[in-house]
């Protein structure tokens, strides 16, 4: 059941006291920040699209904690949303972020070359590797508030930004196409050439068979995604675009209007990471050149729709098999000291099974892509060593790493 926006002047009617939501269950970084005294503040101000602070908050009310992750507990709506409401988003990401500061600069790396090794994880224990971030498009409202016109211009610009422009003899204004499942996405050519896929042209066997091979967004079943209002129009408007062998793909219109993501089996992390870089590269320059630039600022980075996302909206992961270490005590606090985090390998909402794990880097803000790829490297070889020392019942005190 997608849930609305909170739209309703009639609250302005009631005193901030009244309207306050009650937070007293609540463990997320918005319930640690929001007093009375910034909500009777902020209440009545909203961005020029008309997001407001209740809508801001709504996801992070209507949910309290997640089992396994700390929750941002807030989404933005739109890209003034980070400055309108900046006295309640600024301490959250000073929170979220490792202590970022309001006049902090974000960094951006995307050269391959600057990673060092990463072609060799193991194998027998690295099942898969993958790299994802978001972009958002300048101009347009955000999931949690698009409206579906701005939603299907999405989806319209995503397809035809991925298509050639004609010579310029042939130009004319591009026309809304119905972007049903669309075939001309040869933009991305070599090994990037593809073709995009409606959601809503998909049978459900199609559907739930890209979801478990760990190609596609789950359904909107993630109380997180419904209660901040991304799931309201399902499916209209949601799409994949992949390579014909999987391994680059972008999606369009879940939390974020694009996701794009390299991913293949197996443990090297060097070439699921070159080609992201490439094939990101070369979608921002296709977006450039039809006029559109993605949300960018020097201090957040790339803007995005959760704030645990913002900067290189980066997560570098892999599937890995640890039955051993994550029974130790000792796993969660490794895991910290090399910032990184884990997840079910089904996805954030899932737990892991069979002692396989996706771990990634925990952080997004004030570190550079080739910097937070690093980490997830380094620290996956580290977690590797770990298990086959325990596998052979030996002590592992000695790997011990220090806080990064
Ligand atoms: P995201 O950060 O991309 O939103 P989610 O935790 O929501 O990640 O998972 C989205 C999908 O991506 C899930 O199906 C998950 O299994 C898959 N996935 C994530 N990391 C990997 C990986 N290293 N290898 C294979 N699939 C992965
Ligand atoms: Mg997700």
């Amino acid at each position: 059941m997608p849930f609305g926006n909170t739209h309703n002047k009639m609250k302005m009617n009631y005193s901030a006291e009244q309207e306050f939501p009650d937070l007293s269950q609540h463990n997320n970084h918005m319930a640690k920040v929001l007093t009375p005294e910034m909500y009777a503040q902020l209440r009545d101000k909203e961005t020029p699209s008309g997001f407001t602070l209740d809508d801001t908050i709504q996801t992070g009310v209507d949910n309290p904690g997640h089992p396994f992750i700390m929750t941002v507990g807030c989404v933005a709506g739109d890209e003034e949303t980070y400055e309108v409401f900046r006295d309640l988003m600024d301490p959250i990401i000073e929170d979220r972020h490792g202590g970022y500061k309001p006049d902090d600069k974000h960094k951006t790396d995307l050269d391959p070359e600057n990673l060092q090794g990463g072609d060799d994880l193991d194998p027998n224990y690295v099942l898969s590797s993958r790299v994802r971030t978001g972009r958002s498009i300048r101009g347009f409202c955000l999931p949690p508030h698009c409206s579906r016109g701005e939603r299907r211009a999405i989806e319209d610009l995503a397809i035809q930004s991925m298509t050639p422009l004609p010579p310029i003899h042939l130009q004319r204004p591009l026309l809304v196409c119905a972007c049903d499942d669309f075939a001309g996405l040869d933009a991305l050519d070599g090994d990037l050439k593809g073709r995009y896929y409606a959601l809503k042209n998909m049978t459900e066997e199609e559907q739930q068979q890209l979801i478990d091979d760990h190609f596609l967004f789950d359904k909107p079943v993630s109380p997180l995604l419904l209660a901040s209002g991304m799931a309201r129009d399902w499916p209209d408007g949601r799409g994949i675009w992949h390579n014909d062998n999987k391994t680059f793909l972008v999606w369009v219109n879940e939390e974020d209007h694009l996701r794009v993501i390299s991913m293949q089996k197996g443990g090297n992390m060097r070439e699921v990471f070159t080609r992201f870089c490439t094939g990101l590269t070369k979608i921002e320059s296709l977006f450039k050149e039809r006029s559109h630039e993605f949300m960018w600022n020097e201090h957040l980075g790339y803007v995005l729709t959760c704030p645990s996302n913002l900067g290189t909206g980066l997560r570098a992961g892999v599937h890995v098999k640890l039955p051993n270490l994550s029974k130790n005590e000792l796993f969660g606090e490794v895991l910290k000291r090399l910032r990184l985090q884990k997840r079910g390998t089904g996805g954030v909402d899932t737990a892991a099974v069979g002692g396989v794990f996706d771990i990634s880097n925990a952080d997004r803000l004030g570190f550079s892509e080739v910097e937070l790829v690093q980490m997830v490297v380094d620290g996956v070889n580290l977690l590797v060593d770990m298990e086959k020392r325990l596998e052979a019942d030996e002590a592992i005190d000695d790997l011990m790493p220090e806080q990064k």
